[in-house]
């Protein structure tokens, strides 16, 4: 079975990013890259420091957990990548992320509603809230999948934020798109009563980014 360096490397440099950008603090949140052919997930391992992660602590699993390469433990949230890649092969990259604003939406149980026009060609619309699930369980990937139904993107009930993407690129991007729709519609829920983007532009714009227009 071949393990691919290059994408260890990406997915330990997207971690480093998340963490240095601000999106994780301490050695919360997780990376990971779908081998599609091989049917392996690279994947940042659990509770390892930021600073010193190198492209050689990247752990490479099956979707059963089963480890193929690396010396550390997957991440514990591994389940969360593994049903994702299971229920939307397109997605190549998954991201988790505790960032800060997107995450208090998280605990009040709120999504982010479509109040900017960025959400929709990073996000695919608003940002759903994917049921509670306990820490590392199944639970939490597969109320994570059914939330990405037509999205990219979505927060996780009293935890977090996923994204995700084609590449570690595109679903990091998506995941800084998440916390600062979150971050503008926080403030916009201070100055005032927010306003939604109207149905008819949404249907002009999902029109013009070529995204779903029915069951969205
Ligand atoms: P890991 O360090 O095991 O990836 O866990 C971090 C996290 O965010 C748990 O939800
Ligand atoms: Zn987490």
């Amino acid at each position: 079975m071949e393990i691919v360096q290059e994408y260890k490397v990406m997915v330990q440099q997207t971690a480093q990013r998340s963490y240095r950008e601000g999106l994780v603090a301490g050695t919360s949140g997780n990376v990971s890259y779908f081998d599609a052919e091989n049917r392996l997930v690279y994947i940042t391992p659990s509770n390892l420091d930021y600073n010193i992660m190198k492209p050689e602590d990247i752990m490479v699993i099956d979707l059963d957990g089963n480890v193929a390469d690396g010396p550390h433990k997957p991440s514990s949230e591994w389940r969360l990548h593994a049903e994702i890649y299971k229920a939307k092969p397109q997605v190549k990259s998954v991201i988790h992320t505790h960032s800060p604003y997107a995450t208090g939406f998280a605990i009040v149980h709120q999504g982010i509603p479509l109040i900017l026009v960025e959400m929709l060609p990073f996000l695919g619309g608003d940002v759903p809230v994917a049921k509670f699930g306990l820490p590392g369980t199944d639970a939490v990937g597969l109320h994570a999948a059914e939330a990405l139904h037509n999205r990219n993107a979505a927060l996780l009930e009293n935890h977090g934020v996923v994204a995700t993407g084609n590449s570690c690129e595109q679903a990091y991007l998506r995941a800084v798109y998440v916390e600062d729709a979150a971050k503008a519609y926080h403030f916009a829920r201070l100055m005032g009563e927010p306003v939604c983007l109207s149905a008819e532009d949404e249907l002009y714009l999902r029109k013009k980014y070529n995204l779903p227009l029915e069951n969205h």
